[in-house]
């Protein structure tokens, strides 16, 4: 499981910082990529990494303020060419449907797949066995959602090869064995199945957030998060501009990153008017308050392992 960040401007393009995309991609897990937001030149991007339209699963889209949607229409009809037949979702606000409705019908776009879009209230918007998705409104002046991605627990595997070279059969007493419970057999041994199973590990959580004011529902989608990817669009001395504009500083992200108890932060949607230095000092204003802090760049990825035990 990882992070691609396909773009992490604010607002406009620029020459290194496109606007926003952000790819989970979940190849072990699931063999497909979840994209969250779709900026102008997303696919330009795409081109860029090894991800495949196709295996785009899922579109979530944080808000519908342009330089998070803008480039949806293009992808979605290069996803047809590019033999994309399997099923596409788009969840987002009110709204997404008639715009992306919209855009392929004027465009007489036909794609070669069935789409289907889900407008989100808070709440539970997604849930398989793999993963539950869920949403909360953030404080942005337009209706925008932050995700929290909950992965489900991985049960320990039953140590197959362990228990062969003890010769012990397969067969009906491997389910006892793999739920952990004591078996007698037929030679008259007992064995206790949990000495048989590997770890446990726990589902990790990760938690993407539309641009937004500092607000409680943050803190409660990052909850415990092992990733919190938040905007910072202002420096600390920008607070009345941050609030004016309903965006956060980088003081805002850490403090949310800090109240959640989030393992790592990583901040996005960088202005155009940040040289290098200034990013270095946003880094560092967010790391005074949550050290495990980190401005990501363009085409950047992110492993999220599993939390050690
Ligand atoms: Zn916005």
């Amino acid at each position: 499981m990882e992070l691609q960040f396909l773009g992490t401007g604010a607002g406009v393009p620029a020459k290194h910082r496109n606007v926003s995309s952000i790819a989970l991609k979940l190849l072990d897990e699931r063999n497909a990529v979840w994209l969250f937001d779709c900026g102008e030149g997303t696919q330009l991007q795409i081109l860029k990494s090894t991800i495949r339209p196709r295996k785009i699963e899922k579109i979530f889209i944080t808000h519908l303020h342009g330089d998070h949607i803008f480039g949806l229409p293009g992808l979605l009809s290069s996803r047809s060419f590019q033999g994309g037949n399997e099923k596409l979702e788009i969840y987002g606000p009110v709204g997404i449907a008639e715009y992306v409705r919209t855009a392929l019908k004027v465009s007489q776009t036909r794609l070669s797949y069935e789409l289907k879009i889900i407008e989100v209230k808070e709440g539970i918007v997604f849930s398989d066995k793999q993963f539950t998705v869920s949403c909360k409104a953030l404080d942005h002046g337009i209706a925008s959602f932050g995700y929290r991605i909950v992965e489900a627990d991985h049960e320990g595997e039953l140590q197959v090869e362990k228990l062969t070279a003890l010769n012990i059969p397969s067969g009906p007493l491997y389910g006892k064995l793999k739920r952990g419970e004591s078996v007698e057999l037929p030679d008259g041994r007992v064995i206790n199945g949990k000495d048989f199973v590997g770890e446990k590990k726990l589902g990790r959580i990760v938690t993407i957030l539309g641009d937004t004011r500092k607000t409680k529902n943050s803190v409660l989608l990052a909850e415990n998060a092992d990733i919190l990817v938040h905007e910072s669009t202002f420096n600390k001395e920008e607070e009345k501009m941050a609030r004016a504009y309903y965006h956060s500083t980088s003081h805002h992200a850490a403090q949310v990153a800090l109240e959640a108890q989030a393992e790592k932060l990583i901040l996005t949607h960088i202005s155009a008017r940040y040289l290098t230095g200034d990013i270095i000092q946003l880094e560092n204003e967010a790391k005074e308050i949550f050290p495990n802090t980190k401005i990501v760049k363009d085409m950047e990825i992110i492993e999220i392992p599993f939390k050690a035990e």
